[in-house]
């Protein structure tokens, strides 16, 4: 499809996350020659994020500062992060092939962690304050939040879940609903608005996230009547289509769920023999840094497995 070989490795990592970076550790330490593609530090959802104080280990820690540091630990056993963005995959032969932006790898075995920061439709504002008030997670985020007035924008299950515990931490929470009737379930809707320090707002529309440059001030918002007001807030927790997996790369190459998560079996394994996939990518039901860090030594340990022959796990728990 594209370059000249550029380079040839036991297994492909796409992806430096949690996820990837811990594959590519566990692996490399099995003596694999490991190959991480990543296209950038902080374009990843843990990257990105300012402050994390729940990964085992190293507490209060940058997002960046934990990749930075699992990246160093896989780095440290041979590990070879290549800065690059996959943009194509042949898993049709033996090897397979990953295309990136700066060559292709010829490979045995692949494990795809690239995450699910792939969100559509972003509005004014929301690159510019990821991070700084505005986040997509509030079992991450909301415990920072104490005491003070935010906002969770969405109408899914998802959305209410986080901002019935977003609102445990809030003085004051405000549900921004786009349609009138919200998708979730009933029952957690009336949850919801049993909440003595929840206001539902149905029919709002986000439009934009404004802020005083450094951190996230308010939204714009659309009132079901079309006036356009600034509601403000410290912090606003959006779940708008969610954040789709990021997928777009693969093509067609392995097997997806309707909603675009990477299909595996128990062993972290796609469609594709060889093929493994990790992290958010599978949009399990909690994303969390430390359950991404799990899955990825795990399915390190099932392609060092692969790769050398021994397909059945040996567990003896006598
Ligand atoms: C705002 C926010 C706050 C959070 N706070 C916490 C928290 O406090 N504690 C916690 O445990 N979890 C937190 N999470 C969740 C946690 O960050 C994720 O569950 C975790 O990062 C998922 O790991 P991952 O490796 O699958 O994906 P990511 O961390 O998203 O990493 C994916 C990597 O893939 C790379 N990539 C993507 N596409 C390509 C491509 N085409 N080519 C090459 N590279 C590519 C990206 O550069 C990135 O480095 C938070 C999430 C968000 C969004």
């Amino acid at each position: 499809m594209l370059g000249p070989l550029f380079r040839q490795a036991d297994l492909v990592i796409v992806g430096g996350g949690p996820a990837g970076a811990t594959a590519a550790l566990y692996a490399a330490r099995a003596d694999l020659d490991v190959v991480v593609v990543d296209k950038g530090l902080t374009s990843g959802a843990l990257g990105m994020t300012g402050r994390v104080e729940n990964y085992p280990g190293l507490p209060a820690a940058t997002g960046a500062e934990i990749v930075e540091s699992i990246r160093r630990q896989a780095a440290s056993f041979g590990a070879d992060f290549v800065q690059a963005q996959a943009i194509g995959v042949d898993f049709s032969g033996d090897p397979k092939t990953v295309y990136t932006s700066r060559g292709d790898y010829r490979t045995r075995a692949v494990i795809l962690a690239t995450g699910a920061m792939g969100r559509a439709r972003r509005v004014p504002g929301e690159d510019e304050y990821v991070g700084r008030g505005l986040s997509y997670c509030a079992t991450c985020d909301a415990a920072f939040f104490r005491g003070q007035r935010v906002a969770v924008v969405g109408g899914s299950d998802e959305a209410v879940e986080e901002a019935l515990f977003a609102a445990t931490f809030a003085s004051e929470l405000l549900f921004l609903a786009p349609e009138r009737e919200p998708k979730a379930a009933v029952g957690l809707v009336r949850q919801l608005e049993s909440a003595p320090n929840v206001r539902l707002l149905r029919g709002y529309r986000l439009l934009a996230v404004v802020g005083d440059g450094r951190r996230l001030t308010g939204l714009r918002v659309r009132a079901p009547e079309g006036d356009e007001t600034v509601l403000e807030v410290s912090a606003a927790f959006v779940y708008l289509q969610g954040n789709r997996p990021e997928t777009g790369w693969v093509g067609g190459s392995v097997r997806l769920t309707p909603a675009g998560c990477v299909e595996v079996d128990e062993h972290l394994e796609t469609s594709v023999e060889g093929v493994f996939a990790v992290g958010d990518l599978l949009c399990g039901e909690v994303k969390q840094a430390v359950l991404a860090a799990a899955q990825g030594a795990r399915a390190a340990i099932e392609a060092e497995r692969r790769l050398r022959g021994r397909a059945v796990a040996r567990v003896d728990w006598k």
